[in-house]
């Protein structure tokens, strides 16, 4: 029996459980699957037992950096993600990846979107880190926008691209420039769900497609903003399933199941869902 978990604070609600034990069940994989909180402080003392006691692990919000200085290896797209998600744990090493960036551009490749263009995105964290890293790799010419001036220079000087600071002009002509919008925010996602990270004075062109990172609710605000105006919209929840196949295929080493994934994340999410999301938006 193999064993596998997901670790960060909180990981309740994740629907990573639900979504790798239907691709063991379909592999015909004997595994087991846990979530186990554990709080940024808590890495550093806990990390050897985890990596004594299992086979692979997914890290989540708040471990995603601060897991790098304990692994062997970290592979190349997580070191220039600058990030972790996915540790395979073999031979007593502990080496780390990042299926986020794949993940999205599987998500936006499944959705019919081959060239990435012009991309602006929105928000200056991990996530905008590894899309952005990505995209780059595959030719994008991107420029984030984030309120955050700091994380925003040091995104654009490690990886040669443009930071926007929202608060000035720009944000406007920028949108109206790009071919790609993504929200890498959690503007529209849970205790900001009435919100855009947009203002509503930016208008959306109908050839833009919109990828929004948060995946609860599924449709967010943007989403249906930019549905309303024409364009093709990406919900988050695909670059879920999408980087946790990846995330199973580096643990397994065979094709992950992605429609059982697709099925189980989607159940997940409709539990946890807040009661007026549910059936609404
Ligand atoms: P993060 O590292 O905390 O970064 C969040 C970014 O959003 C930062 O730039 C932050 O700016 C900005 N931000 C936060 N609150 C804001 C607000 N009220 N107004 C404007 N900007 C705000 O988080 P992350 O890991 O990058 O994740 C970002 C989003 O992507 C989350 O919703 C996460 O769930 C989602 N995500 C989805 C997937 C998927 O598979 N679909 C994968 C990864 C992440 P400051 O630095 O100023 O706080």
């Amino acid at each position: 029996m193999k064993r596998y978990a997901l670790i960060g604070d909180p990981v309740e609600g994740s629907a990573s459980p639900a979504m790798h034990r239907a691709a063991f069940e379909a592999g015909g994989i004997a595994a087991e699957y846990t979530a186990l909180h554990v709080a940024r402080e808590e890495l550093p003392e806990t990390f050897p037992g985890l990596r004594e006691s299992f086979d692979g692990l997914n890290v989540t919000i708040p471990l995603k950096e601060a897991i790098l200085p304990l692994l062997d290896e970290v592979a190349p797209e997580a070191d220039r993600a600058g990030s972790v998600n996915t540790v395979a744990l073999e031979d007593g090493r502990a080496v780390g990846h990042s299926t986020d960036g794949p993940g999205f551009l599987a998500a936006l490749e499944g959705a019919g979107t081959d060239a990435p263009g012009r991309v602006l995105i929105l928000g200056t964290g991990g996530a905008a880190r590894a899309v952005a890293a990505e995209l780059l790799e595959r030719g994008g010419a991107v420029t984030v926008a984030g309120r955050n001036a700091e994380a925003g220079a040091r995104l654009a000087r490690d990886l040669g691209i443009h930071h926007l600071h929202p608060e000035r002009t720009g944000l406007a002509e920028a949108v109206d420039a790009a071919d790609l919008l993504v929200n890498a925010t959690p503007i529209g996602g849970p205790g900001h769900e009435d919100a855009s990270p947009l203002p509503d004075e930016v208008s959306l062109r109908r050839e833009l497609t919109v990828f929004d990172l948060v995946y609860r609710p599924r449709r967010t605000i943007l989403l249906e903003r930019a549905r309303a105006a024409g364009c093709r919209t990406i919900e988050g929840v695909e670059m879920l399933i999408e980087q946790g196949a990846r995330s199973f295929e580096i643990w397994t080493g065979e094709n992950a199941a992605v429609e059982a994934m697709r099925a189980a994340a989607l159940a997940a999410l409709e539990e946890t869902a807040p009661a007026q999301a549910r059936g609404g938006r």
